[in-house]
């Protein structure tokens, strides 16, 4: 089917499509674009089965039959197609265009999907450059910033909603199965990755996702949830005291906070994010935890939870204006219990502004 005219939104994914072009440079002279989150951010499809291919001025969309109808409706691109050997139908494009070389997303394919398409493209040049990819989405439009705002805050009701209903008793499963019911009854399409509900020592696991383990009075409830709105994510973790806190509790919660209110302070454009990692990281080392904070201080976020840039000690990235990332970090004594405060923020021309809603000064409940 060919699409000559298009709409206001099919603008925004041809620029979409330029942009990747020109990351590509003379790289090779096609890219084919595999991902779930890239199809949707540079065509518009949602589904789970699709291929794009950009050449020159054209761009091919390659579904099976189970996405005709919907591709028609979703999918700003020259062409798109119905295959039924997928391989084939790309061999077919490729050639008719004279393509010598496809530009790739190496990540995103099993060695059984490149050994076939190898086999179906003798002759043209196949090029990795996963680093192509990773630049794509790093800088959030207008309109991806209200999304990622919108998720945050369909979260966040989800969440206040839960507060009220903890008690002392209660599993941890049972505390997730709320959250991710009230976040979809408030409007959205799911969590956006498994809900971590970690109570008591289990805590200390940086990624303890929901168990069986009751609620025990005068423990750490660490939550770390996240939902799905028109495809963009949302992140955020609090860390609540089931009961009056110990002084070592509050210690190290005053601890954590401090080193999260200073790396949100760092973040501003031009900032260098291994120099945002540093100011929580610096802060933790010089109050004796350094050892107990073992993980990078944020991620970029966006229609994946974790993408690029990366906030840590090894990232050479830059902040700008439009980058959207976490700043979350944490300390975790094993045996004892964890403690992690995690807002998602957006770079802004004068510094940053947090998506995420829920208050983080230290908080009792289910008392
Ligand atoms: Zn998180
Ligand atoms: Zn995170």
């Amino acid at each position: 089917m060919l699409m000559d005219d298009y709409t206001p939104v099919h603008a925004v994914y041809k620029k979409r499509m330029r942009k990747l072009q020109k990351l590509l440079g003379s790289a090779a002279d096609a890219v084919l674009v595999t991902s779930s989150e890239n199809l949707r951010y540079l065509c518009g499809f949602t589904g789970t089965e699709g291929l794009l291919l950009l050449a020159g001025d054209s761009s091919f969309f390659l579904t099976d039959s189970r996405y005709t109808t919907q591709a028609r409706e979703q999918v700003a691109a020259t062409d798109t197609i119905t295959f039924k050997d997928k391989a084939q139908e790309l061999a077919r494009i490729v050639r008719k265009c004279a393509v010598s070389g496809i530009c790739f997303d190496s990540r995103q394919l099993t060695v059984a999907q490149f050994h076939d398409w190898e086999k179906a493209l003798r002759g043209i040049r196949l090029v990795p450059r996963p680093d192509v990819f990773d630049d794509l989405r790093m800088m959030k439009d207008a309109g991806e910033i209200k999304l990622l705002g919108r998720a945050a805050k369909i979260a966040a009701r989800g969440l206040a909603e839960t507060l009220t209903c903890i008690r002392i008793g209660m599993t941890e499963l049972d505390v997730a199965a709320e959250l991710e019911y009230r976040m979809r009854r408030n409007g959205c399409a799911g969590a956006a990755f498994p809900t971590i509900v970690a109570s008591g020592p289990r805590s200390a696991m940086p990624h303890g996702v929901a168990s069986a383990r009751r609620l025990a009075r005068g423990e750490i409830l660490l939550i770390d949830y996240g939902c799905v709105y028109e495809g963009y994510c949302s992140d955020e973790t609090c860390t609540f005291f089931l009961g009056e806190p110990t002084a070592k509790q509050r210690r190290l919660y005053a601890i954590v906070k401090k080193a999260h209110d200073l790396a949100l302070a760092a973040l501003a454009p031009g900032a260098a994010l291994r120099k945002v990692d540093a100011a929580a990281r610096d802060y933790i080392t010089a109050q004796g935890c350094g050892r107990r904070f073992g993980h990078g201080t944020g991620h970029g976020l966006g229609l994946c939870v974790h993408e690029s840039p990366a906030v840590s000690s090894r990232s050479k990235s830059t902040a700008r204006k439009g980058m959207v990332v976490t700043i979350e970090p944490g300390v975790y004594l094993p045996g004892w219990g964890g403690i992690r405060i995690e807002d998602t923020a957006v770079v802004t021309t004068a510094g940053c502004r947090i998506l995420t809603k829920t208050d983080k000064h230290l908080r009792v409940i289910g008392c």
